[in-house]
């Protein structure tokens, strides 16, 4: 089944008015996993922000479809309760609101849109202490503002912490192991590995191989210039790690 369709997608950045995305084409289905590479801006997270509907980008064409509905239609924040899951290249801070008030809110405003009671302060901190240890976080994170100092590795996990919290039919992570030892590289990766079900899909972004290592991609795109040039399997990244990008794109 179909999760994801994107097709001849183009998009621009609003404040200066070029065009970055020039016809994307990529179809995802349920529970595959995707891998993108690709030079340093040709592209790759101005594909994952535009998905995730971010405001410094303007669609200029093309269609993407997510479970069905056209997702360009929709806010940022009714893509992530539709089940799009973004986790940012950057992550942003949030000063004076602690992580585990923010999770507990975004989780809340999830369960309501299932129809489901919201969680109260106990009860959320007995769920996400389990879920704490997927990512293998200690409690203290939890009561920090929202990435406010935390290392680019810390900032990474907690990253995978709101994935492991919100849950997601579709994962995008970009460059999710940017900045982070082999420990925590390992941890990261098998932590997206234990929140992957048969239906659940992810999408990330890399420049490494070793991250396709533990999350295995069924599929490896090469994205240049704003589109998706060549599409194979893990084979392209190994090939790129020993050639660079000459022989590929
Ligand atoms: P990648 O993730 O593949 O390295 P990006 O999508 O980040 O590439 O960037 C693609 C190109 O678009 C780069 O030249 C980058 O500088 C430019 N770009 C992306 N977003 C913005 C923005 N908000 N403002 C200005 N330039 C941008
Ligand atoms: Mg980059
Ligand atoms: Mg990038």
């Amino acid at each position: 089944k179909i999760l994801l369709e994107v097709k001849d997608l183009t998009a621009i950045i609003i404040k200066t008015g070029e065009q970055i995305l020039n016809g994307v084409n990529l179809v995802i289905h349920e529970g595959e996993v995707h891998a993108i590479m690709g030079k340093n801006g040709s592209g790759k997270s101005t594909f994952s922000k535009v998905l995730a509907g971010h405001p410094d980008y303007e669609v200029t064409g093309g269609t993407v479809v997510f479970k069905g509905e056209n997702l360009l239609d929709m806010e940022p924040e009714e893509r992530s309760l539709a089940g799009l899951f973004m986790s940012f290249q950057s992550p942003v801070e949030i000063p004076g609101v602690s992580n585990i008030n923010f999770l507990n809110m975004a989780y809340n405003a999830r369960r309501k849109k299932l129809g489901l009671p919201e969680l109260g302060p106990l009860e959320f901190y007995d769920y996400i202490s389990r879920r704490l240890k997927i990512v293998n976080m200690d409690t203290n994170f939890l009561n920090r503002n929202v990435n406010e100092g935390f290392s680019g590795g810390e900032k990474k996990r907690n990253e995978i912490l709101q994935l492991a919290v919100l849950g997601a039919d579709l994962a995008i992570l970009d460059e999710i192991d940017s900045g982070l030892d082999v420990d925590a590289l390992q941890d990261v990766g098998e932590a997206v590995n234990e929140l992957l079900t048969p239906q659940k899909s992810v999408l990330m972004v890399t420049h490494y191989q070793r991250l396709l290592d533990i999350i295995k991609p069924k599929y490896v795109h090469i994205m240049d210039h704003g589109k998706i040039v060549k599409t194979g399997d893990i084979s392209i990244a190994a090939q790129l790690e020993k050639e660079g990008y000459k022989g590929i794109a």
